[in-house]
């Protein structure tokens, strides 16, 4: 079985609009390519479906905001023992959260202790890319401050963090430094070897998804890489142009098992033991 350690397929608002842009086939629907889908074949319970279906038995879903977390926690809710989530506010949404738009303080403490199915915090880091297609970057300082916050939110609860961090490595491994405690995957990995060694000397699991299949990124070795699809962004190689799903899992493995010169059967196998060791997942009911 597989575990897809990084989604969004809770988010249908992302799914709409990834929709709008991508209105072509996958091929986990049997349709003429030609015709756009319907948003229909992409709700949250029928993503899992064809997932559950291709193997991949388990997904955890990310939150990226206060209120896509609540999403995040009520899809799993609805399916104890197959879907997990996260509490997680993306780094872009920083300067948000510090001109006031947050609800309150108190308020992922509120929502962290009467949840079940809760496994990591995340996706937080830093982000300090610039310009298109990301509607606008946050300020250094208050990135920083809501990496931190939400470090300290993972240390109280000991969960652990689910990593989103692109062009900021150095500052990412410095704020780190005061968190010696924390466990973790640095998602969607597409850095230098060097900050690759820097992140696996520091004991974190390597979160790898469909850029590998197109993108010129080092690999993490196999007893650190977590297999993820991030859908409905990513989707891998043959199957760019089209929506990304949880079911996808099965395509990264196959190609990582070629890449790495291990059977997809025992990519499959240490892959979700990373899984469930990092995320303290029990076996699904069957
Ligand atoms: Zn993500």
């Amino acid at each position: 079985m597989l575990i897809d350690t990084h989604c969004h397929i809770h988010d249908t608002d992302t799914y709409k609009f990834a929709l709008s842009r991508q209105p072509v086939s996958s091929k986990f629907l049997k349709k003429d390519p030609s015709f756009p889908h319907e948003i229909g074949d992409f709700t949250p319970d029928k993503i899992l479906e064809r997932a559950i279906n291709n193997d991949v038995k388990q997904v955890i879903c990310v939150g990226t905001s206060h209120e896509d977390s609540e999403k995040a926690r009520d899809f799993a809710a609805k399916h104890p023992g197959t879907v997990f989530w996260s509490y997680g506010i993306h780094p872009d949404e920083a300067d948000n959260i510090y001109s006031g738009e947050f609800a309150s303080e108190t308020e992922p403490e509120k929502m962290l202790s009467a949840s079940s199915g809760l496994v990591a915090i995340g996706e937080v880091g830093l982000d300090y890319r610039e310009g298109a297609p990301r509607p606008g970057v946050s300020g250094k300082n208050n990135q920083v401050k809501l990496f931190e916050t939400m470090l300290q939110l993972a240390s109280d609860r000991e969960l652990p963090v689910i990593f989103h961090v692109r062009d900021a490595f150095s500052d990412f491994f410095a704020v780190l430094n005061n968190f010696p405690k924390i466990t973790g995957v640095v998602h969607s990995f597409s850095d230098s070897p060097e900050n690759l060694k820097k992140s696996l000397e520091k004991g974190y699991f390597i979160g790898v998804n469909g850029l590998a299949t197109f993108a010129d990124i080092p690999l993490p070795p196999l007893e650190r890489t977590l297999l993820e699809t991030d859908a409905p962004f990513l989707t891998p190689k043959p199957f760019r142009g089209t929506i990304n799903e949880a079911a996808h899992i099965r395509d990264i493995c196959a190609y990582l098992s070629r890449e790495m010169g291990v059977s997809e059967q025992e990519m499959a196998q240490i892959t979700t033991e990373n899984a469930r060791k990092l995320f303290r997942l029990q076996h699904p009911i069957v």
